[in-house]
């Protein structure tokens, strides 16, 4: 593995934060998360799709009663009133407005101007932002398998999705510079990103300041500084042109966590309350049995009580209290919902839980997680709309989220400023992360392209390791230790030592990587997953 390390690489140049938590907080802070503010109100919420005008107008009125409480921040006002004409949203939507939303989404636009997301003076720090070393490796992966894959001439993409700062990129890029073939190869760069601001520190980083933006109807088009490629930033990854001939090099850190998700509970119903969604249940007593059924139920968002603080909404120990009380709560829906009624049945794994777990069984499913696994492969192996005669390139996804296959639950997490918060406390402000279900995107892949296979989840301590961190670090930072003092040299150590870190919460262990690859019967392992470099 050393040999394949580029020899070429520069010295460490950013400061590396320490003290900053990572994303995702300390083990010890997670199990405990388990209830969080997830935990179930006793207030049951009903869900009616055919509420009738006196309804909407009493609520209404209610709103106005109300229009003296103080929510935290716009959106929370937004999406209050927003409740208050539809009824309790599912966790997805309160997500994805939180998240995404052009009305003060975390990533697009609710944060200071003079504040950005990550970091020791945002709100968490990211791997590619710990240590250069990390986005090197990534771009010495995808070099070993164009290599392994025929050293195609042209056709290369490279495709990241939720790139950040564009810090990963740049070191990928960066280290591919040193394989000229490889570099040669390379037609286009496509980064999908959701945040005008963070689009921006992306050019500003990979093609400099004074480079040009334009825009069409794809998206927004710039110049890289390495070898002139184009790169295109789209805002889902649909805007990107599939197409049979091209390699497509795909890399997504830290983005699936941000994916809304829905969350469900399965409980038990007497026979006779068991039910579509309809307000209205004319079964007559006679069709009664006494037998109960399972049935999920959704989880939904609705306001607190006006008036609540922290005390009476119990908000947990491991959760600041530094922040307003939350303005939202979960609620489990008392009907199936839209979502309830089809999600828990997608797949086998989660049908499974009826009779593994049974009542009380709780799943997270994330529909966006499926639909950018299945668009992967798609490219990858060609599917039935877009058919590829010889699958080509590779999708490497590292997050965060159980690598032995358990389901997520209760994994919905707010962080800011460094801290665990109440996710429903100041909407637009707290960055929202869950658990990713990387049994799910296998599953998704496969089951969308019978062109690919799927490698891991493996730790990332494993994988980082199998790749040669060690070697490579341990070069920087004697040279940094040469050029800048012994302190330069430590800080290059405790950086790469940290992203392996398999203590309780190190991100060693808790961050998982997965690869997407053209299907080969298992016979070829890609490097970091236990095989070699092939020349
Ligand atoms: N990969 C980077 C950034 C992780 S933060 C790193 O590791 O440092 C998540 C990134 O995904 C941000 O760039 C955010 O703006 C982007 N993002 C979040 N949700 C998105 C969505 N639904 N569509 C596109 N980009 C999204």
């Amino acid at each position: 593995m050393k040999s394949a390390v580029p020899r070429a690489l520069r010295n460490a140049r950013r400061s590396i934060p320490r003290a900053s938590p990572t994303k995702s907080l300390s083990s010890s802070s997670l199990s405990s998360l388990r209830l969080g503010n997830n935990r179930l109100t006793n207030t049951a919420t009903f869900l009616s799709p055919h509420r009738n005008f006196s309804v909407t107008t009493r609520r209404l009125q209610d709103f106005d009663e109300d229009k003296d409480r103080k929510w935290s921040t716009p959106l929370a006002k937004q999406l209050a009133a927003a409740i208050e004409l539809t009824g309790p949203i599912p966790l997805a939507s309160f997500m994805r407005m939180c998240l995404t939303s052009d009305i003060g989404g975390y990533y697009t636009g609710a944060i200071e101007k003079d504040r950005d997301q990550f970091g020791l003076k945002g709100d968490f720090v990211t791997s590619p932002e710990i240590s250069q070393v990390f986005g090197e490796l990534i771009g010495v992966w995808f070099l070993t398998e164009w290599l392994a894959q025929g050293r195609q001439s042209t056709g290369v993409e490279l495709i990241e999705v939720g790139p950040g700062r564009g810090t990963l990129m740049d070191d990928m890029l960066r280290t591919i510079q040193s394989f000229p073939v490889m570099a040669n190869s390379i037609d286009a760069i496509y980064m999908v990103e959701a945040s005008p601001e963070l689009r921006l520190a992306q050019k500003n980083l990979l093609c400099g300041e004074d480079a040009p933006m334009t825009e069409s109807k794809v998206g927004y088009h710039s110049v890289c500084k390495y070898s002139a490629l184009p790169i295109v930033w789209t805002e889902t990854i649909k805007s990107i042109p599939i197409d049979s001939e091209k390699m497509p090099f795909i890399v997504a850190h830290e983005f699936f966590d941000a994916l809304p998700i829905h969350a469900f509970e399965l409980v038990s119903v007497p026979a006779s309350k068991s039910s579509p969604p309809s307000s209205t249940d004319n079964s007559s007593p006679s069709t009664q049995t006494a037998t109960p059924t399972l049935e999920w139920r959704e989880m939904m968002v609705s306001p607190t009580p006006p008036g609540s603080t922290h005390e009476s909404l119990n908000t947990p120990s491991t959760q600041s209290r530094e922040t307003p009380p939350p303005d939202f709560q979960l609620t489990r829906s008392t009907t199936s919902t839209r979502h309830s009624l089809y999600l828990p049945d997608s797949s086998p794994r989660f049908r499974a839980l009826k009779s593994t777990v049974g009542a009380g069984a709780l799943l997270e499913a994330c529909p966006d997680a499926s639909l950018y696994a299945s668009d992967f492969a798609a490219r990858i192996g060609g599917s039935p709309q877009h058919p590829k005669s010889k699958p080509s390139g590779a999708a490497l996804i590292l997050d965060y989220g159980p690598g032995d296959g358990t389901i997520p639950t209760n994994s919905l997490r707010g962080i800011s400023k460094h801290r665990r918060v109440s996710p429903f406390a100041e909407p637009g402000l707290t960055d929202l992360s869950v658990d990713v279900d990387f049994a799910g995107i296998a599953e998704s892949a496969t089951r969308a392209s019978e062109g690919v296979e799927v490698h891991g989840p493996i730790a990332q301590g494993n994988f980082l390791e199998l790749m040669g961190i060690k070697e490579r670090a341990g070069v920087l930072a004697k040279k940094a230790k040469q050029q800048k003092g012994e302190e330069a040299g430590e800080k290059v150590e405790r950086a790469w030592k940290r992203l392996v870190d398999r203590g309780p919460g190190g991100m060693g262990k808790v961050y998982q990587a997965l690869a997407i690859l053209p299907e080969n019967d298992g016979r070829r392992r890609p490097v970091g997953f236990g095989g070699d470099v092939v020349q």
